[in-house]
């Protein structure tokens, strides 16, 4: 934990919503002097991204915020994403569609547990900075077994 100005930081906090089934660690959140939360997502790279991929880290940042609202029990409808490269912020609004967003993967991922089975791993360029690649092994497409515990890995919250 530090403080900046009137701003305490935390760092790898963990993070859960029982509301949604939701358990994980945010990169960064600032609580402000009114106790409001704002979360920050780093990511490696700059501003400078595909469309899908700044989706994923939107949908992600707005998960964090529903999870800190849940356990604060005060709004949060703003935070921002870091990136590396660039050291720049964007502030990202946690928009109504974000939020119906995040319920409907909470929803699809949910379903994946319940049949326990994985959709084939993407093994493009999605992979290439994926932060679950260790985890994942997707050039390992087509020789998953069904003992394989890669399900389990990737829904580690502590990777
Ligand atoms: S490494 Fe796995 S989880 Fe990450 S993008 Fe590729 S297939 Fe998806």
């Amino acid at each position: 934990m530090e403080t900046r100005d009137d701003v305490r930081v935390e760092r790898a906090l963990p993070i859960w919503s029982e509301r949604l089934g939701l358990i994980g660690k945010a990169d960064v959140v600032e609580f402000h002097a009114d106790g409001t939360a704002y979360p920050v997502e780093y990511k490696h790279g700059s501003r400078r991204k595909n469309s899908w991929i700044v989706e994923c880290d939107e949908l992600q940042l707005a998960a964090q915020a529903m999870c800190l609202e849940e356990m604060m029990n005060r709004p949060v409808g703003e935070g921002a994403i870091y990136y590396a490269r660039s050291k720049r912020r964007r502030v990202v609004s946690i928009t109504p569609t974000l939020r119906v967003r995040v319920e409907e993967a909470t929803v699809k991922v949910r379903e994946i547990l319940r049949q326990g089975l994985l959709p084939e791993p993407a093994n493009d360029s999605r992979c290439e900075h994926c932060s679950l690649k260790e985890a994942c092994q997707p050039q390992a497409s087509g020789k998953r077994s069904p003992k394989d515990d890669v399900l389990a890995r990737l829904l580690d919250p502590d990777l």
